[in-house]
């Protein structure tokens, strides 16, 4: 677990006459085992403050540290984050047990360690008895679980979650939201969650920022930003 600080974060898409800048002067502190949703219309700059946390753009202003490393110039992979995407792409040819390794076989860890790490995430994610199974045998419900359990096992400091709901329908949605609350009350993994959705930020958060216009308008618990006038 790690805290997060967002200290002055701007964002600038483009050079010289074409300069867009779509993040203004973002400041947050995120405490240690933190879930945060990022909420806001769509266009506000959400998914650009994420893909920087993550180091999948570039900040071009400010900095961001994650516990007491800025991250500014460190490549996704020594940034001790795990993302969870809205499209969640399984390799179809893969058992849910391979789907899960296959990051840290590649990361050179030893088979052992691999094996205790799939089977725990598999225990927190209900996948014990589909381990053997291929994605086409599966439900989207499973396949989603498949694809968080990818993140689990990498076991980072921080989840960022962009938008994982949006493409499911609503039965589908009201449960993998609650495999959220439960990966995050057992696992307690700081987390940055994005989504134009009110009703779900209001659901998941702890604390929310509600982002327009690139600029961050309030930070707060749900009831602190719903409260104000
Ligand atoms: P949200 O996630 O809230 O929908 P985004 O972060 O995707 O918002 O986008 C914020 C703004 O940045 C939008 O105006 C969008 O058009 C612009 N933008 C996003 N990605 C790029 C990009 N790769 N190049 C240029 N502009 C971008
Ligand atoms: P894959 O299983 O998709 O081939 P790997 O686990 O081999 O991915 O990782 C390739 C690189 O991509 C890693 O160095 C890692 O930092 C990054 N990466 C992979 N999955 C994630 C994820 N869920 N979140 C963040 N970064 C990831």
């Amino acid at each position: 677990m790690a805290s997060i600080s967002l200290r002055a974060v701007e964002k600038t898409y483009g050079r010289g006459a074409g300069a867009n800048k779509v993040i203004h002067g973002v400041n947050a502190e995120i405490t240690d085992g933190e879930f945060i949703v990022i909420v806001g219309p769509s266009g506000c700059g959400k998914s650009t403050l994420l893909r920087m946390v993550a180091g999948l753009e570039e900040i071009t202003g400010g900095e961001i540290a994650i516990g007491p490393r800025v991250v500014n110039t460190l490549e996704p992979a020594e940034r001790d984050i795990a993302m969870v995407f809205q499209n969640y792409a399984l390799y179809p040819h893969m058992s849910v047990y391979d789907n899960m390794a296959y990051g840290l076989k590649i990361a050179g860890k030893p088979k052992a360690e691999i094996e205790q790490r799939v089977q725990k995430a598999a225990k927190i994610l209900e996948l014990g008895a589909l381990l053997d199974r291929k994605p086409r045998q599966l439900s989207g419900g499973q396949r989603q679980r498949v694809a968080m359990g990818r993140a689990i096992v990498r076991q980072p400091q921080v989840f960022l979650f962009d938008e994982p709901l949006s493409n499911l329908d609503a039965k589908l949605r009201a449960q993998t939201r609650l495999e959220i609350q439960k990966l995050h009350a057992e696992l307690g993994v700081t987390s940055l969650f994005v989504t134009h959705d009110q009703v779900e930020a209001m659901t998941l958060a702890q604390r929310m920022i509600v982002m327009n216009g690139g600029r961050m308008e309030q930070i707060g618990t749900p009831e602190e930003v719903y409260a104000r006038p």
